[in-house]
């Protein structure tokens, strides 16, 4: 078997060695996997790689589909070949036992299909799209809808797309026209046209699931206002079976420079006024949910862009061995035999090019191996005015497993996810600026507040997780509620990153939002210290990662904490405030159990609106 497809070596390094692939088997998820079974399935996906997808992988690039009647036609060999990926399985790859699946780590589902997208990137795409489909359909979609349409995705009797694009709406999604009527039955009837619907026909399943963009009669403008719709080629009966077309007609086919062997369509929704769809999760939450598929699609049309350069680079390689031209430089004698032009050093110089390329894009950016740590204001027990009383400003997270449902509570603004590159010391000024979020305590007995609600915005108070450190507020606030500096005092103690004192010139990444890495008043933010800007809310960030890593069981790290005033002579009583609720005292109470006996908060008085605490910070 030809390694053109992926060289084997490389690849065993990359997983074992770089990426620990066999770590993942420690987990409760993949503990059925092992290196064997890891290899068996890479060495079958080269197999059927090899047999089935890269011998037309260029008869399908000449030969692009074709628009017969109403329908697109391709050639002949692609069903063979999809129909061999889905028997083997890596359709579901990631998928549970239960539901069929290998239950393999994503990473190793990658690197399976990367051979199909190495050998073919226009026939691997029908299955790419159906596995996005399917798993928006999992994530998003109703009971009933998982069993009609679904099920047999996964069965791989029905393939799946995104229907996103419409003529005069690409990246500007905000002002799609395909509109949703809702029907007496509880289904919708849509209308609309879409172009560029990558695998929008074939002939190649029973059926095809696209998964629309629409808009509601009564939905807000823009992205808002977008609701996800399922919308089948061909309507399903009660009992599973297929039923009769519904209202969605392929209007044509796109030429395209490369990648021709996948059909790109321009669907037409409704011509008849009875196109049936089914509306996924919530009406107008639509776009949240399909960035689901588009960052599924983000990957893999990024990995068979690499993949394509991949296989480029090993058939020159296997070019380069083969081909003799001309001899070394100390070898001139005409009579001599010529070299293989691999023995150049320039060829060699061009083929590491080629290869560094490739590998870069697989394996990262400068950033790698930066501590990273990640910046947010924990605070939501009073709202941003100040105001202390409101149910509504407490974060509620219950304790033990996170769930995707908690989210909204986890994040409650719709930022997106940035990083930040910072020194040592912009690191410790930035928590020298939220330290300023509490009064200086003084050696006196009289009682004396401990936060400064009025003066310093709520919302500037970030803590920085990752490194450990503790706040003296025997000592001067540095900064005002804006971070401008207003004495020399020096809250922050003892801030160590695994461990060790922080090294002003240390380089870390600190992962927060676009508002705070936009904010420029800490010091480390501002336009120059981005270095990474998601397209993604920080909300879909933390619904992938929870849903990746399941079970998430967060427990409080206690990273940071009040250092103990030791100096003063007289018997402080300092105290905080807090809505004069239940909920409120149960969460005191929580802090206080979570910490482990670092701080204790003593009730004083409940008598009114709100519940007084003492903190005991003299040991
Ligand atoms: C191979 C391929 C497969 C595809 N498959 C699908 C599919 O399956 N389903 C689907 O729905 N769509 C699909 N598309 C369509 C794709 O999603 C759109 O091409 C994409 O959204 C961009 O839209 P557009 O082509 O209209 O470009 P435009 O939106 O017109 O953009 C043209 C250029 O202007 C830039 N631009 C646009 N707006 C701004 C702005 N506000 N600020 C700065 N720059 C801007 C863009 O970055 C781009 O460089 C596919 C496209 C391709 C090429």
């Amino acid at each position: 078997m030809s390694d053109t497809l992926l060289d084997s070596r490389n690849l065993a390094f990359e997983l074992y060695e770089v990426l620990d692939a066999e770590g993942l088997t420690q987990r409760p998820r993949f503990a059925d996997h092992n290196r064997e079974t890891f290899d068996a399935a890479i060495n079958t996906a080269r197999t059927i790689a090899d047999k089935f997808f890269a011998p037309h992988n260029r008869k399908s690039d000449e030969n692009e589909p074709k628009y017969v009647d109403g329908a697109a036609e391709l050639i002949p060999e692609v069903k063979p070949a999809v129909d061999a990926f889905l028997e083997a399985g890596f359709l579901n790859a990631t998928r549970t036992f239960e539901q069929g699946g290998m239950q393999m780590p994503n990473l190793l589902s990658q690197a399976c299909f990367a051979h199909f997208q190495s050998a073919n990137a226009a026939t691997s795409s029908y299955a790419m799209l159906t596995m996005g489909a399917a798993n928006l359909i999992e994530n998003f979609g109703s009971e009933e809808q998982k069993e009609r349409f679904l099920q047999p995705m996964i069965d791989g009797r029905f393939f799946g797309t995104m229907a996103l694009t419409e003529p005069h709406a690409g990246s500007s999604l905000s002002d799609i026209r395909t509109k949703a009527e809702p029907a007496e039955d509880g289904s919708y009837r849509l209308k609309g046209n879409k172009i560029y619907i990558s695998g929008g026909d074939h002939p190649l399943s029973e059926n095809i699931v696209h998964m629309v963009l629409a808009k509601l009669p009564d939905a807000p403008p823009g992205v808002k206002g977008i609701s996800l719709f399922i919308v089948p080629k061909f309507l399903v009966n009660d009992d599973g079976t297929v039923g009769k077309r519904n209202d969605v007609a392929l209007a044509g086919l796109f030429h395209k420079m490369g990648w021709r062997g996948t059909t790109s369509t321009a669907l037409n929704f409704g011509e008849k006024g009875e196109c049936v769809g089914y509306l996924v999760g919530k009406p107008h939450n639509g776009l949240s949910y399909m960035f689901q598929m588009m960052n599924e699609a983000r990957i893999g049309v990024g990995m068979g862009a690499v993949m394509l350069g991949y296989a480029g680079y090993l058939y020159s390689l296997e070019y380069a061995r083969d081909r003799p031209q001309g001899r070394l430089p100390d070898g001139k004698d005409p009579a001599s035999p010529q070299v293989s032009i691999i023995q150049h050093t320039d060829i060699k110089r061009l083929l590491l090019t080629q290869k560094a390329y490739v590998e870069d894009a697989i394996v990262g950016t400068e950033l790698d191996g930066l501590p990273v740590l990640s910046a947010a204001a924990p605070f939501k027990a009073c709202d941003r005015k100040g105001v202390c009383a409101e149910e509504s400003s407490f974060t509620v997270v219950p304790a033990g497993e996170l769930k995707v449902k908690n989210i909204a509570d986890l994040y409650l603004y719709n930022n997106r996810l940035m990083a930040v590159k910072v020194t040592g010391a912009e690191l410790e000024q930035w928590l020298e600026c939220s330290a300023s979020q509490f009064f200086q305590i003084t050696d006196t007995a009289d009682r004396q507040e401990l936060v400064d609600f009025t003066g310093f915005p709520t919302y500037n108070f970030d803590v920085i997780d990752g490194v450990t450190y503790q706040i003296d507020v025997t000592e001067p606030a540095r900064y005002n509620g804006d971070c401008v500096k207003v004495s020399d005092g020096t809250r922050i103690v003892d801030l160590q990153f695994e461990g060790t004192a922080i090294d002003p010139d240390q380089t870390f990444l600190i992962a927060s939002n676009d508002y705070r890495a936009h904010g420029g008043k800490f010091a480390g933010t501002g336009g120059d210290h981005v270095v990474i800007e998601s397209p993604d809310e920080n909300r879909q960030v933390v619904g992938n990662y929870i849903q990746a890593n399941s079970p998430v069981t967060p427990t409080a790290d206690n990273n940071w904490s009040f250092a103990p005033i030791l100096g003063y002579t007289s018997n402080l009583e300092i105290v905080f405030r807090v809505p004069n609720t239940n909920r409120a005292k149960n969460f005191v109470a929580d802090a206080v159990a979570g910490a482990g006996g670092s701080f204790l908060a003593t009730l004083l008085d409940d008598s009114g609106n709100e519940a007084i605490y003492e903190l005991n910070l003299q040991p």
